[in-house]
């Protein structure tokens, strides 16, 4: 039987076309037509449902345009949760349409730690050859027209090796007062690795025994936002079954990326609705799923060590929002009131705007729309004036760092992790 997320007419019929929602609609601000706007969405969604539309290849690429940001479940009147009607139909559009090659390739990937880490290996070794090394961006250039990957466009880099690989599996510390599991994310593992050393960095400092758990596979978002709830489903329940085994020895999973952790603490929940006994399993895991500067911020003396042994770095911060940090976890506090010990903080225009990131699909088929939503969000962030812009999230990062290269803004992209631990840094 099929499983499904949500009620798409009930969710249709829901929608009373107030219009709140369309100034703050990412694809909406980019390609101002009601078709691609949240209540154009849930119009078509439901007509689909009820039979009147069928799912022909424009109507696949409607519902493509979204870039699941959750700005229109944010201020609508009633909550109606447009991401999950468009993660729903997400769905259908793969069993009708089938998953591209590369990206059912990636997700096989996904599914199997050691073979991506061969593949990682090789890509570090080979990646001179096609790309050119931008070490201050952690980022690469393609030397020449790429398919997929498409000519001056910059990429996240690839690590000599992995942070999973790179650590002890228990960090044991002289008399702890918390511990605390790791869960890394793929993009920090294989790409922006100084995120984790330095939470591992951050953590010693702090007295906290850390467990890094080495069999943790990806939390599923990427195969999530493009349809795979096969390969979503698995995931899940790997990591469930893996997590298990520690989870009661552990105060927290703290993750430094907001993708992975609104994953884990909003979406598993969804993807395994239908399956009683794995929901119980997995809300046991995910109420001790954290972002990381949250449960830095909320349950250990950080500031104070901060105040106490941080040096003033004499740089100029902006924080940019990921929308899976403050729209879905309400976190957007605790990640300033830690820099703003050690940097000052100057607000851009409008931090809660989408990066224009969008999912797997965005970025390799309908890249334009990525380019378009990351253009204005890079002018915001040089109009801001600070020489650094931080966000704990490395898909805002890759987008960012890609848009703020084709846009001429040389402000540099960090984790908050990364910059805190700079500021403790002897
Ligand atoms: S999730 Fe974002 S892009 Fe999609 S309809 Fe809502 S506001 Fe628009
Ligand atoms: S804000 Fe909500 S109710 Fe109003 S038009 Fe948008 S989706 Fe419909």
């Amino acid at each position: 039987m099929k499983q499904e997320l949500i009620d798409l007419i009930k969710t249709g019929d829901d929608c009373v076309k107030c219009g709140k929602c369309i100034p703050v609609c990412t694809i909406h601000a980019i390609s101002p037509d009601e078709t691609t706007s949240p209540r154009g969405f849930l119009d078509l969604l439901a007509a689909h449902k009820r039979g009147d539309l069928p799912l022909d290849k424009d109507v696949k690429r409607i519902f493509e345009s979204c870039f699941l940001c959750t700005n229109c479940v944010d201020v609508c009147p009633s909550k109606i949760p447009t991401d999950t009607a468009i993660e729903e139909v997400r769905a259908e559009i793969a069993q009708e349409f089938g998953i591209t090659w590369y990206k059912r390739a990636f997700f096989w990937l996904l599914r199997h730690r050691t073979v991506m880490d061969v593949m990682a290996k090789l890509g570090y070794v080979f990646k001179t050859c096609a790309f050119a090394d931008k070490k201050e961006q952690n980022s690469m250039l393609p030397r020449f027209y790429l398919p997929i990957v498409k000519s001056g466009r910059l990429l996240p880099s690839v690590s000599k090796t992995s942070f999973l690989n790179s650590h002890e599996e228990h960090i044991v510390t002289k008399n702890p007062k918390q511990k605390v599991a790791v869960f890394i994310g793929c993009m920090a593992n294989y790409s922006y690795t100084n995120i984790g050393d330095s939470l591992v960095r951050i953590l010693e400092k702090l007295g906290v025994d850390i467990l890094i758990p080495k069999k943790q596979l990806c939390c599923g978002a990427p195969a999530y936002f493009t349809g795979d709830l096969d390969t979503v489903r698995y995931l899940i329940k790997k990591n469930v079954e893996y997590f298990e085994g520690f989870i009661d020895s552990v105060d927290a999973i703290v993750v430094p990326e907001a993708t992975c952790s609104s994953m884990m603490v909003h979406d598993w929940e969804k993807a395994l609705k239908d399956e009683p006994e794995w929901l119980e399993r997995c809300e046991k895991i995910i109420s001790k799923v954290s972002l990381a500067t949250k449960w830095l911020n909320d349950n250990t003396k950080l500031k104070e060590l901060l105040a106490k042994d941080g040096k003033q770095m004499g740089h100029s911060v902006t924080y940019h929002d990921p929308c899976h940090a403050r729209k879905t976890q309400g976190v957007w506090r605790e990640p300033r009131a830690l820099l703003s010990k050690s940097y000052s903080l100057i607000e851009m225009e409008n931090p809660n705007r989408c990066c224009g990131f969008g999912g797997v699909t965005i970025q390799t088929e309908r890249f334009e729309l990525a380019q378009m939503a990351g253009a204005p969000k890079a002018k915001m962030i040089e109009e801001s004036g600070a020489d650094i812009v931080s966000a704990e999230c490395s898909a805002c990062r890759m987008q960012l760092t890609n848009a703020m290269h084709q846009n001429g803004v040389k402000t540099l992209f960090k984790n908050p992790i990364e910059l805190i631990d700079e500021a403790l840094k002897q």
